[in-house]
């Protein structure tokens, strides 16, 4: 394994050990219980600022930081399914969340003040025998069960709430055309040997989207495994613009 995934892969197993310490401000529940107190709270700045990110970096957060990509990337180990259907259930889940946040925010005239550290006790998730239940059951529900029972990163596929504020910024991205950090292919190079759509954790066709000279992919986490174990050196890391990417 290179160098970069190795780091990659240290980086998203520590931040899975923080998940119990940091999972409020990553909370779909928290938020709203905030928004009906005028509060604007931690998952609602974490969210913004996902949206923000995604404008130049895309997916990136996704693949290199995110708590619940640590623990699903372990369990590659004992399950390597691919997941290839789905990835519309999540916006099933989001828009109605979303929805009902803007209604309940609307409805008791706006926010009042802004508190971070929002029902956390000295700034950690988990203060009483509630949020380690709920904390445990976000666990085990959503991020070990679906990767057991889907296959690799089933919760980023099917039920992450947080992925379609970075799918929104990025194709806000594409839009607007702007320079932001994407994957650009040298298809003529590629031997097709196959192993880049083998690894990729997302699961995409990264050897047809090689072939086809169009690397964007809404799924795609810019992880860089496909980069780091491509032989050829076929596809790399680029901050582009459309433009530059289509040629
Ligand atoms: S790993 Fe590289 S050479 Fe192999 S199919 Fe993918 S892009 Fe082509
Ligand atoms: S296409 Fe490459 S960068 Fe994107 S998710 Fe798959 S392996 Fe990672």
């Amino acid at each position: 394994m290179k160098s970069r995934q190795k780091f990659r892969k240290g980086v998203i197993l520590f931040s899975f050990f923080l998940f119990s310490a940091v999972f409020y401000y990553l909370s779909p529940v928290v938020i709203i219980r905030s928004t009906l107190n005028g509060v604007v709270n931690g998952s609602f700045i974490m969210f913004l600022l996902m949206f923000i990110s995604a404008l130049v970096l895309g997916r990136a957060y996704c693949g290199w930081a995110c708590p619940g990509a640590g623990g699903q990337e372990a369990i590659f180990l004992a399950r390597d399914k691919k997941v290839t259907k789905g990835d519309y259930i999540k916006w099933i889940i989001w828009i109605p969340w979303i929805s009902s946040i803007v209604l309940l925010a609307i409805s008791r005239g706006g926010y009042d003040k802004i508190d971070f550290f929002y029902e956390t006790k000295y700034g950690f998730s988990i203060g009483d025998v509630s949020a380690l239940i709920a904390y445990l059951c976000v666990l085990l529900f959503l991020i070990v069960l679906p990767a057991f029972i889907f296959g690799r990163r089933s919760f980023c596929h099917h039920l992450c709430w947080m992925a379609p504020f970075m799918i929104l910024g990025r194709k806000i991205r594409n839009s607007f055309n702007w320079a932001s950090l994407q994957l650009k292919a040298a298809s003529n190079k590629c031997k097709h040997c196959h192993t880049c759509t083998q690894n990729c954790p997302m699961s995409l066709p990264v050897e047809m989207m090689v072939k086809a000279n169009k690397m964007e992919n809404t799924e795609c986490i810019l992880c860089g495994t496909c980069i780091d174990g491509c032989e050829s050196n076929v596809i790399r890391f680029a901050f582009l613009n459309g433009a530059q990417q289509r040629h």
